[in-house]
């Protein structure tokens, strides 16, 4: 089994939802293969893989959905 390379932790094959700023626009991309680190959440992507999310990020494929997301300051927050 691999190991996280920032803490150590056991890392588990997953498939996760990625956010992705491209420019000024947010893009989420789901069903995304990943190694996540069990003990502080970071993943890590094949080389295939991050091949990909550069190509969606260059080419904005037709989105299959559109979400809301809120935003909030943390100035106006406090
Ligand atoms: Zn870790």
């Amino acid at each position: 089994m691999d190991r996280c390379v920032f803490c150590g932790g056991d890392v588990k094959e997953d498939i996760v939802t990625l956010d992705l700023r491209v420019g000024n626009r947010l893009l989420v991309i789901e069903d995304v293969p990943a190694e996540v680190c069990q003990k502080c959440g970071e993943k890590t992507f094949s080389p295939e893989t991050t091949k990909m999310i550069q190509e969606i990020a260059r080419y904005k494929p037709t989105p299959i959905k559109e979400i809301c997301v809120p935003v909030v300051s943390l100035k106006e927050a406090a």
